[in-house]
């Protein structure tokens, strides 16, 4: 299980230093802005990746409209899941693909919504129909698909892949949203989902206390994931991917954080 960091696609591309300063050699390359996924940025990246050394894992793709992180309007703005939005999201998801392969990623992952959990919703299986397009999109592209989990519970994330049922479909598994969320508890998540875990987000959070709002994130090894035992767990179901530690604030406190992380993992690690 190698270390890694969330990096944003920034400066034209020009931006792997972020990763290069926690010594870390690999990371997710993520972004919002679809305008990015163009030759030119593709060929820098390339080029800096080459210089520094630092691999990317999978690219973190973003769409566009509105996104509220909450129990009250998440339902309605977040991913593939509401019907306004769904056509043009799958072109930016396969634009997204596109950029992957160009510099040799081998997925995409995104958020795809609250995928109902009730799978006879009239809107199930269109939202399946709309991930399968994007899917095999990414399949002709010789990449995976992989759904970062967090707005539903791993049995829900278990179904929706046996239904759109290509074979390039993964899991970035992120325990804090499992939590955040109020899905799932992120070690038992993995006798649901576990076989189908390609990344993990390192990142860590407390569930929810009242009905609107999610969970707060706080810094690795303060909140309820249990890491050394999370730690633990994917190594006993053979999980040999890359763990990206995900800070999400900005600033000196993230960089902090973040370097407290990759101390904390070596240690957990050398004990698993
Ligand atoms: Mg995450």
């Amino acid at each position: 299980m190698e270390i890694g960091v969330i990096n944003s696609l920034t400066n034209g591309g020009r931006c792997f230093d972020h990763v290069a300063q926690f010594g870390l050699k690999v990371c997710q390359l993520a972004c919002w802005d679809t305008s990015l996924a163009t030759r030119e940025v593709a060929r820098v990246v390339v080029e800096e990746s080459a210089k520094t050394g630092v691999r990317v894992c999978a690219v973190w793709a973003g769409w566009s409209g509105p996104a509220e992180w909450n129990f009250t309007r998440g339902p309605i703005t977040l991913g593939l899941v509401p019907r306004e939005y769904r056509a043009q999201r799958v072109e930016e998801l396969k634009r997204w693909a596109d950029f992957a392969s160009w510099i040799g990623a081998p997925a995409i992952i995104t958020h795809c919504g609250f995928i109902p959990e009730n799978m006879t919703d009239p809107e199930y299986l269109p939202v399946v129909d709309a991930i399968r397009e994007v899917a095999q999109y990414c399949q002709q592209r010789g990449i995976g698909f992989w759904f970062e989990t967090g707005q539903e519970t791993p049995v829900v994330l278990l179904r929706t892949i046996q239904r759109v049922g290509t074979d390039n479909l993964g899991i970035n598994l992120d325990p804090a949203n499992l939590i955040l969320y109020g899905k799932g508890n992120p070690i038992d998540a993995l006798d649901v989902i576990g076989r189908w875990v390609r990344n993990v987000h390192v990142k860590d959070g407390l569930y929810p206390t009242d009905g609107d709002h999610l969970g707060r994130e706080v810094p690795v090894g303060q909140g309820k994931v249990r890491f050394p035992d999370f730690l633990k767990r994917l190594k006993e179901i053979g999980f040999d991917g890359e763990l990206i530690i995900e800070r999400e604030i900005s600033g000196e406190q993230q960089i902090r954080d973040i370097r407290q992380a990759v101390s904390d993992l070596q240690r957990w690690l050398a004990e698993v």
